[in-house]
């Protein structure tokens, strides 16, 4: 199948699990994640109707922005090094991977010197997994609050990798975890902090995400096939 065609295929069974579940499709985004693949294959769900692109590398983000269309919205999805903020401020659309009132301030810095806002999510590694970048969860509330005083950083919602599971429904539990804690964030009603951004939900389990709530769907190999690391 072409990275296309399983685009496609995705948004269809997104618009049918959502009427399943009484959402409505239009308030999901299905973010191709395209880490290791070409600008060729980029351009291929492009012109299928594709325009979210998610990448985890700084430096393959600014190549393929700078040869693609200029309406595509990149999205930072990976760790990021503070040292290399200032190649991406200027364009990203969403940092996803914000887990330190550190980073965060980089982010004003640079924001502030080329007078533009970074709209970001806060990364939370709800499993608690060694491995995994992220907040704690009980570290969210005071590093929102922290952030929250920064004029070019505007926090848009939360964001979590799950862990990787055969069974989609093993992640359910994290998926409602995080959505309570942004519900929870919200009723702070903290200034200069939306939560209407839930990014989560890939490959292997966006069916039970959007069954609890997400609005961005991180999807890399189920439009582009598996990746192959050099
Ligand atoms: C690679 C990646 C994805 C996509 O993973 P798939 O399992 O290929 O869909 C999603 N989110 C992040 C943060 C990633 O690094």
């Amino acid at each position: 199948m072409s990275a296309v065609s399983n685009y496609q295929q995705i948004l269809a069974q997104i618009a049918e699990i959502c009427a399943k579940c009484g959402r409505d499709p239009e308030e999901i985004t299905l973010l191709s994640v395209s880490k290791t693949y070409s600008a060729s294959s980029v351009l291929e769900v492009y012109e299928g109707g594709g325009r979210d692109f998610g990448e985890n590398k700084v430096q393959e983000l600014c190549d393929k922005s700078g040869q693609l269309p200029q309406d595509i919205r990149w999205h930072m999805i990976g760790h990021l090094q503070r040292n290399k903020v200032k190649y991406i401020v200027d364009k990203v659309s969403l940092i996803h991977s914000v887990d330190s009132v550190r980073l965060a301030a980089e982010i004003e810095k640079e924001a502030a010197k080329k007078n533009v806002e970074v709209p970001i999510l806060l990364e939370v590694n709800v499993a608690g997994e060694e491995s995994k970048f992220g907040l704690a969860p009980e570290e969210v509330l005071t590093t929102a609050k922290q952030i929250a005083d920064f004029a070019h950083v505007k926090i848009r919602g939360l964001m979590t990798i799950a862990p990787y599971v055969v069974n989609s429904e093993e992640n359910r539990q994290y998926f409602r975890f995080l959505r309570q804690l942004s519900v929870d964030i919200k009723s702070e009603n903290i200034d200069n902090i939306s939560m209407d951004i839930l990014s989560m939900g890939m490959t292997g389990d966006y069916d039970v995400a959007i069954e609890e709530g997400a609005t961005i769907l991180r999807v890399g190999t189920g439009i582009f096939g598996e990746r192959h690391y050099d």
